[in-house]
């Protein structure tokens, strides 16, 4: 494993399909579980995103003892929730669990959203067997301080309902997560743009492909063009193309990467299981499902 110490930001991608999981013989190398990231800065774990990758975090999670953990949406469309009622640590009453959303519109709250996903006849168990969890909000757009201490930056995307993109910055590593973004709107793309200025890692969705994307306007995601684009504009060291398309197979996305890596050499694709770690703004050791590779 990658050693962790209180200098070290890290990203591990338990979940980097759109949409819906896409399990089967040609997922098998980049992953078919949807959006779900650990987040370790120093002392501080955070999750961010409930999709199908959770209930392997929460297992993973569980086993390091932790007596509190905050989990933040960037948005409850299900893609991003469906693991949530999978996520082990939510029934354990040893585990505080601080539930964070700011994508949600006045009147609205996360609970309200969590309680339909949660009954019946849709689901078997109710929101009060999550022990220990409470249900938190803020203004998508403002820092968020969170339970552990740790702020995190958020900035609001162009997407149909709302989402928000998160940034974490620690001892001079930075990660950005725009993970639900459809490029187009002037505004919003500049201040996009501002908001990953010089992060190490941006991770970016990419669902569509410059062919794919015409037929797809308005839909709420962008491309691996735009990733590209925006990771020049603003000055990012490595874009990782994440929110792949459910149909898009390991030998696609293969030709994809290598195609990107031409145009950017850092340019990344999204795997479920990598951890990506920073120490003062470069890349140390890095692993795939535990397996370590030179950085
Ligand atoms: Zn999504
Ligand atoms: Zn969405």
């Amino acid at each position: 494993m990658v050693e962790h110490d209180d200098d070290t930001l890290s990203l591990t991608l338990w979940g980097v399909r759109g949409s819906i999981p896409a399990p089967g013989r040609n997922t098998v190398r980049y992953g078919g579980e949807t959006a779900c990231f650990e987040v370790r800065a120093g002392p501080h774990t955070l999750v961010i995103d409930c999709g199908s990758g959770v209930r392997a975090c929460g297992r993973a999670l569980a086993r390091r003892g932790l007596e509190q953990i905050d989990v933040i949406f960037t948005h409850t469309h299900m893609d991003h929730i469906c693991g949530l009622p999978f996520f082990c640590l939510a029934y354990d009453p040893a585990v505080e669990v601080n539930l964070w959303g700011g994508h949600i519109p006045p009147g609205g709250t996360l609970e309200e959203i969590v309680e339909r996903l949660m009954s019946p006849p849709i689901f078997p168990v109710a929101t009060s067997a999550l022990n220990n969890t409470r249900f938190r909000r803020f203004k998508g757009g403002n820092p968020i301080t969170l339970g552990s201490g740790l702020t995190v930056a958020s900035t609001r995307l162009n997407h149909p309902g709302n989402c928000c993109g998160y940034r974490i910055d620690w001892r001079g590593s930075s990660i950005a997560i725009i993970t639900d973004h459809e490029h187009g709107n002037p505004k919003m793309d500049a201040a996009v743009a501002e908001f990953v200025t010089g992060a190490d890692v941006m991770i970016y969705d990419a669902m569509y492909l410059d062919t794919e994307y015409p037929r797809f306007v308005g839909w709420g995601h962008s491309t691996p063009t735009q990733a590209l684009a925006l990771a020049a504009r603003s000055g990012v060291t490595t874009p990782v193309i994440f929110h792949h398309d459910p149909d898009r197979t390991d030998d696609a996305l293969d030709a994809l990467g290598a195609d990107l890596v031409r145009q950017m050499p850092t340019a990344e694709v999204a795997r479920e299981g990598q951890t990506i770690s920073l120490r003062g703004g470069e890349r140390i050791r890095e692993s795939v499902k535990g397996i370590v590779t030179p950085a």
